[in-house]
């Protein structure tokens, strides 16, 4: 007779392989160990996946050719397919990523003088629901696991031949909010900082949220850690709940509170994206609130004009109102610059204006 407290019999299910690339140096350690061999050729395995990026078995000569047959009876070695890359007149390239449910995000690869920048992805859609956003738009499918986002790197290193000729830096501004998936990210960060693989310095790692006060927090509690932006996009809490539903949970000042006890080190500060849309969120009354919002713990701005898209509603603002909040900031001391439609900073007026600002305190050059 069967008891209440015994197991059900357990069903045939899916064998779950984990992916390679989300796996740190000690995780592929104890999987090697397992497989009777010693724990450093982890190490090794590691650094094949990493540093060398390799992505296909049979380029992992330093492993017998045995072992690779057994490591690949264990787990995956899937890697995000770029199935569609489009490059625009600066120079940066938008890719669109298959992953291996034939679900797709998106990537950018920018390449600047003294570094490149790719921007990432961190779920499939958004559960956030922002009302100028296209992901927005299309609702919370899942989150990336830490190998999808391992792998949006490694791919477009890949595919572009980066050869660390100039640092990199990672940016969470894509698809998806990075704190809804904090578990997952913060193992990607591990392994994307880690000094066997890429070595990425936390400081060139930069994670955006739309403020959810409660992964805010969380994220504190990590010794290392990536660098924080918000997303405010609204200076009153009437006007910011109307654009972003997360402000009806934590308001304007919630998040401030939370900003000012975030532990920064010495010389960084929160970065705040601001996007502007025109006569929604573009006043000047709206760039005096959000001067003196900025003054209230380390921070610079980072102005975006709206990037316009199919029945969105929004449109960008002006250019004589994105030069004159600009200017505002600057007066009022603040570090500020202009985000271009492509993801990229433009160096023309306001960049000049924040080189001649009078009232900025020194800056520590950007990482
Ligand atoms: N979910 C995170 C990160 C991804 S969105 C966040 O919201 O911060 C990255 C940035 O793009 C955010 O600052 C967001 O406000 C901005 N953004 C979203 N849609 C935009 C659009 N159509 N034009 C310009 N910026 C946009
Ligand atoms: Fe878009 Fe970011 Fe808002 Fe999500 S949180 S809907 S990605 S702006």
């Amino acid at each position: 007779m069967a008891h209440t407290w015994d197991l059900p019999a357990p069903e045939a299910g899916p064998i779950l392989r984990p992916n390679a690339a989300g796996l740190s140096p000690g995780e592929l350690g104890s999987l090697l160990v397992n497989l009777g061999e010693p724990a450093w050729r982890g190490k090794q395995l590691f650094s094949g996946l990493l540093r060398q990026r390799w992505t296909r078995w049979e380029q992992f000569t330093t492993l017998s050719k045995a072992l690779r047959a057994r490591l690949e009876a264990q787990v995956d070695l899937a890697w995000p397919a770029i199935v569609l890359s489009e490059t625009s007149a600066d120079g940066s390239t938008k890719h669109v990523f298959r992953l291996s449910d034939e679900r797709q995000i998106e990537g950018v690869f920018m390449p600047y003088e003294d570094r490149v920048t790719l921007c990432l992805s961190s779920q499939v859609g958004c559960a956030m629901g922002c009302t100028f956003c296209a992901t927005g738009q299309m609702g919370i499918i899942r989150n990336l696991s830490a190998a999808e986002i391992v792998g949006q790197v490694v791919t477009m290193l890949n595919h572009h031949a980066h050869s660390f000729d100039r640092p990199v830096n990672l940016v969470f501004m894509g698809m998806g909010e990075p704190l809804h998936n904090l578990d997952h990210l913060m193992a990607a960060f591990e392994i994307l900082t880690d000094a066997e693989g890429l070595a990425i310095p936390p400081r060139r790692i930069t994670v955006s949220t739309a403020g959810l006060v409660n992964g805010i927090d969380r994220l504190g509690i990590y010794p290392r850690r990536p660098r924080l932006a918000l997303s405010l996009n609204g200076t009153t809490d009437e006007h910011r709940s109307r654009i972003m539903p997360v402000n009806r949970v934590w308001n304007l000042e919630a998040l401030a509170d939370s900003l000012g006890r975030f532990p920064l080190q010495s010389g960084e500060r929160i970065t705040l994206e601001y996007v502007l849309l025109k006569g929604v969120t573009d006043s000047l009354e709206d760039g005096r609130r959000l001067a003196a919002y900025a003054r209230r713990f380390p921070s610079k701005v980072n102005l975006i004009p709206f990037n316009p898209h199919e029945g969105s509603g929004f449109e960008p603002p002006e250019e004589a109102r994105i030069s004159a909040l600009c200017r505002l900031l600057v007066e009022a001391g603040i570090p500020v610059s202009v985000r271009r439609s492509r993801g990229q900073d433009v160096a023309g007026a306001c960049g000049q204006l924040v080189r001649e600002g009078r009232f900025l305190k020194p800056q520590k050059p950007e990482a």
